[in-house]
């Protein structure tokens, strides 16, 4: 992507000294909520106010959104608050009704991320047009996906980007509703350093109590901007009440969390963050010695399984294995999930390397 400096441009109009707040309620419900839940926003650091209109439900039968009557409510908000307006689309006439009705911000769900013949649709209905787009993450942890659509947008003329990282679903069930994996969105990041990163973390948390970290961590990592969820009556929310907060509560997290420059002008920093980086690279550079060494070993075993004709995998001792590290892994504060993980992929590659043996 050539020029990628155009891409920032939207966001830096904002000239903000704090990243991007983006709240609102998971859904437009009626006229009077979208009212109330605007001007509350507008007495906190708010800059765009958040509704979904036409709302993609995973099973049906539950609220599908107000429609395109929802396009009024925005443009009255706005009028009101003066409050900038984002909404989802998902189509082409979406994207038709939303620039009729001129809302400033369009959003691309993890719904339609997923189907490239849609992102193809959205952004031919686009082409040309100033307008800035939000393309959420793919509901599945798939990196190209969602690289893929920023490029279909791009490719059709639509410079003024941003991405929405909102989790990923899995089939086991986690603390989050959807797992953050943190590494596909800094992966994104580092593809292209100048797109707005910006959080979603009420579809990551899926409940309230873990919004607030979630955005901390956001911001050690220099996220762009937040996206919450944010209602002026969260339990009785007509889609996602679990996890939307107030506006109230949305003012005291954004007071409390904590933004990090990106670069620290004193010296001392500097020093200290330098002498803690070098730390980092020597360790990892032991890490790798030390997992080669581990390889030496298994090919080893593998030399020897295979004179004596034993099967490549032994689940006993493999268990064996695990179980002592992750005892282990707890005196150091690591968590099971990430030492399982870790030896999962070690275990896997020393079977690829006895399999070799074995089978040349
Ligand atoms: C939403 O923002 O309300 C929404 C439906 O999000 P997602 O596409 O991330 O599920
Ligand atoms: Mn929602």
């Amino acid at each position: 992507m050539e020029n990628k400096k155009e891409l920032r441009t939207w966001l830096d109009n904002f000239n903000l000294n704090h990243p991007l707040v983006i709240a609102g309620p998971c859904s437009a419900e009626t006229e009077e909520q979208v009212l109330t839940i605007a001007h509350q926003l507008k007495e906190t650091d708010t800059n765009v106010f958040r509704a979904g209109i036409w709302k993609p439900r995973t099973r049906p039968g539950n609220f599908e959104g107000v429609g395109a009557l929802g396009l009024k409510w925005l443009q009255k908000a706005k009028e009101e608050t003066g409050l900038l307006m984002t909404t989802e689309v998902a189509n082409a006439n979406h994207v038709d009704l939303a620039m009729k009705h001129d809302i400033d911000i369009l959003w691309i769900g993890a719904r339609t991320t997923v189907s490239p013949f849609i992102v193809q649709e959205i952004a031919e209905a686009l082409r040309g047009t100033d307008k800035p787009v939000l393309i959420k993450n793919p509901v599945n942890p798939d990196l190209s996906l969602w690289l893929g659509a920023v490029e279909r947008m791009y490719t059709s003329d639509i410079k003024n980007l941003g991405v929405i990282h909102r989790g990923f679903s899995t089939y086991e069930k986690t603390r989050y509703r959807n797992n953050p994996e943190w590494q596909i969105a800094i992966d994104l990041q580092n593809r292209f350093p100048d797109l707005p990163l910006i959080l979603d973390p009420s579809h990551i948390a899926g409940r309230r109590d873990i919004i607030f970290d979630l955005c901390q961590t956001a911001l050690d990592l220099n996220y762009d901007g937040l996206m919450v969820e944010t209602h002026h009556d969260p339990d009785n929310a007509w889609s996602d009440a679990a996890q939307q907060i107030t506006p109230s509560t949305l003012d005291k997290y954004t007071e409390d969390l904590r933004i990090r420059t990106e670069e620290s002008k004193s010296t001392v920093f500097k020093n200290k963050i330098n002498t803690l980086r070098t730390q980092i690279d020597v360790i990892d550079h032991q890490l790798i010695d030390i997992l080669g060494k581990r390889m030496t070993v298994a090919n080893e075993i593998g030399k020897l399984k295979k004179e004596h004709n034993v099967a490549v995998l032994q689940t006993k001792r493999w268990n064996e294995i695990l179980g002592k590290m992750i005892l282990q892994g707890e005196e150091k504060n690591l968590s099971e999930e990430f030492i399982l993980r870790v030896f999962k992929a070690i275990h896997q590659e020393s079977i690829n390397h006895q399999e070799e043996i074995i089978n040349h």
